[in-house]
């Protein structure tokens, strides 16, 4: 069933089991598709398309793009960078590209320090053990910095290496800090700053898969855009319209309706992109408008 042979269908790689799985697959039921799990759970049919899904270690993932077993995926900046920094000639292949910025699993890749180790600047790490399972990125980083350090390659709990003696500092992924925190690290310098993107490569044939790839993309823009898009609307006197659309926060040119009965009155509709706070409205009131609301949005389609 897995292959890289010709197929009709487009295929999907996104975690298995971590903290980009829920979302990636929020993603594509908002993007309309819906697939029936194989009971090995590695393989979900689409239903709803001719797009499937593949269920594997996130590690995994530009690999299967660069074999051409898969046609897109979900990966953190940091796995795909990693992988096209370290691609060997072996598994060269069609190189995985960012496609999309999905704006979840943000993160960045950190060099953190034992709390009472000096830091002023990158050369401070001069001479420097640093542990990592991000050996590419993280030389690249000390290159474009002139640095010249150890880089002490490991394949998990990076954290605790400074403690143990056998690095001393590290380099790692954080978000909230805390994970640092609990082994008396603080940052000293971000290498990477990561989210969660779709990958694949550059350009596909214009034929049935390449089609339903764009047909992909085009849903993913509209539910990334209307994620956080409000639609506002409101009355306000015409000569008051210039005013109330300069206080509208990233609105796009609004849409005038007149209001039956009331010649000096319009009714106003724009699409905002950004939310739209409490104080936007009273300012908005102050400039003449009222019956003011704001709806979410759900499906856009430019
Ligand atoms: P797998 O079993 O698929 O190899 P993993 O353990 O390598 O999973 P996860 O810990 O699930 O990966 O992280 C997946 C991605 O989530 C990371 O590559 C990164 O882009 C993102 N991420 C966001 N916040 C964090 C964080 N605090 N620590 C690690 N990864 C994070
Ligand atoms: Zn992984």
């Amino acid at each position: 069933m897995i292959s890289a042979k010709p197929r009709e269908r487009l295929r999907i790689a996104v975690q298995k089991s971590g903290r980009l799985t829920e979302a990636s697959q929020d993603l594509l039921a908002r993007c309309g598709l819906q697939f029936r799990q194989s009971r090995d759970k590695l393989f979900c049919f689409g239903e709803s398309l001719a797009i499937d899904l593949l269920l594997v270690r996130d590690d995994d993932i530009p690999g299967l793009i660069a074999q051409g077993v898969c046609d897109l995926g979900i990966v953190g900046r940091n796995v795909l960078g990693e992988h096209s920094r370290a691609a060997t000639t072996r598994d060269a292949g069609v190189a995985a590209q960012e496609l999309v910025a999905l704006g979840f699993g943000r993160c960045h890749l950190a060099i953190a320090l034992p709390q009472e180790a000096e830091y002023t600047n990158p050369q401070s790490l001069s001479g420097a053990r640093i542990a990592t399972t991000y050996p590419a990125l993280l030389a690249e980083w000390l290159e474009r910095n002139g640095v010249s350090a150890e880089i002490v390659v490991l394949s998990g709990s990076v954290e605790i290496a400074p403690r143990l003696g056998t690095a001393d500092a590290i380099c790692d992924l954080v978000s909230s800090g805390a994970t640092l925190a609990a082994n008396q690290l603080r940052e000293a310098a971000v290498v990477l700053e990561s989210e969660a993107v779709l990958i694949g490569p550059q350009a596909m044939p214009a034929d049935e898969r390449g089609e339903l790839r764009d047909l992909l993309l085009r849903r993913m823009d509209g539910v990334i855009q209307v994620r956080e898009s409000k639609l506002v609307l409101l009355h306000v006197a015409r000569s008051a319209v210039p005013a109330i659309t300069r206080l509208l926060p990233n609105g796009q040119v609004p849409t005038i309706t007149p209001v039956e009965g009331s010649p000096d009155d319009v009714s106003l509709q724009a699409l905002c992109y950004g939310s739209i706070t409490w104080q936007h409205l009273e300012e908005m009131k102050r400039a003449g408008a009222s019956r003011l609301l704001v709806l979410p949005v759900e499906k856009m389609l430019a």
